[in-house]
């Protein structure tokens, strides 16, 4: 890839932080002390997504201490949310690898080793799995239901999607779309762009400072966004194949129940109006909106075509 030739740095972490200043030297330490064993050069890029607990001012302090050349840094002036954090960083990011995770020290940097073995592998994504969870049972339970049935949509067999910590081919990491809520599908995302996606057991901590900052609708919102990413992933390119066929479905559906009592009312010379009528009209209607509907679709996917529809893996 023409644009990797020109990196220096080995490898980028990606940290998004929210609130979570107490836990950032300790983190800091962390991935310097493994960077140092490693052998390897390494920058952290600090995402802070609008914190008001003075994070940025001990991220700052961090330069500071380690110099500008390891540590980048970004400030929201708001909070967008983590897969904004997510986004910037990974833009921001000038590694041959990318690594992102958590602020909050859940993620251990000893396993960074470990994923960094597997890209060498040849793995484009390797995700991590917190097969031992310390957090409360309200989390860990829906998780595993969540995971399964994300694993099947996908089409991609994953413990833990939704873990923050990760290790991506920078390519990868960047061909990423990052948006809304999408962290949570980042493998999938990635599995349907074309990269090999594998994972491995990462070593999980409980929080030590602060508070998790996502409650249970989480699950509410991540069932919504699933809808649209497999309506996306499928129709993005054609939004008329499923509204079309809906909108004739019910169209003619409509037609020909009406079509019947039209036939009944010219052989017994009775018009009748039942509620299977009004039934069959609603149906015709309805089906005229639906087809509608995808045609602004396709008007919007028109518009759209500038956009890249490619993933590459290789150019040289
Ligand atoms: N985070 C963020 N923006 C947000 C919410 C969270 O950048 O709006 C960060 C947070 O600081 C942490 C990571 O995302 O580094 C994961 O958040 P948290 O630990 O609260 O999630 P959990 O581990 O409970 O899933
Ligand atoms: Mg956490």
């Amino acid at each position: 890839m023409s644009q990797e030739k020109s990196i220096m740095t080995d490898v980028s972490i990606v940290v998004p932080v929210y609130n979570e200043k107490d836990s950032l030297p300790e983190l800091m330490k962390g991935i310097s002390s493994t960077f140092d064993r490693l052998g390897k050069s390494y920058e952290v890029v600090f995402v802070d997504d609008g914190s008001s607990d003075g994070s940025y001012d001990v991220v700052k302090g961090l330069r500071e201490t380690y110099g500008d050349g390891k540590i980048k840094s970004i400030r929201f002036s708001r909070n967008c949310g983590k897969s904004a954090a997510l986004s910037a960083g990974i833009e921001y990011a000038g590694g041959a690898a990318i690594i992102t995770m958590d602020a909050d020290l859940q993620d251990d940097p000893a396993a960074i080793p470990e994923m960094l073995a597997k890209l060498e592998e040849g793995w484009d994504v390797v995700s991590g799995w917190k097969k031992v969870r310390h957090d409360p049972f309200g989390k860990t339970f829906p998780s595993k239901i969540w995971n399964a049935m994300t694993s099947i949509a996908a089409g991609l067999k994953l413990h833990d999607f939704n873990c923050g910590f990760k290790a991506y081919r920078s390519g990868a990491a960047k061909s990423l779309e990052i948006y809304g809520d999408r962290h949570r599908y980042l493998p999938a995302l990635a599995h349907w762009d074309g990269c090999r996606v594998t994972e491995i057991v990462v070593p999980h901590h409980a929080r030590k400072f602060g508070k998790s900052k996502y409650g249970a609708w989480r699950m509410f919102n991540g069932a919504m966004d699933m809808i649209t990413l497999l309506f996306l992933k499928r129709y993005m390119k054609s939004p008329m194949h499923f509204f079309g066929i809906l909108g004739m479905l019910l169209i003619v559906a409509g037609a020909g129940v009406l079509g019947y009592f039209g036939v009944m009312w010219a052989i017994t010379g009775v018009m009748r109006i039942r509620p299977l009528t009004l039934l069959a009209i609603g149906s015709m209607v309805m089906g005229v909106q639906i087809i509608s509907i995808g045609l602004i679709g396709e008007m919007i996917t028109n518009t759209m075509q500038a956009r890249r529809q490619y993933s590459v893996r290789e150019r040289l």
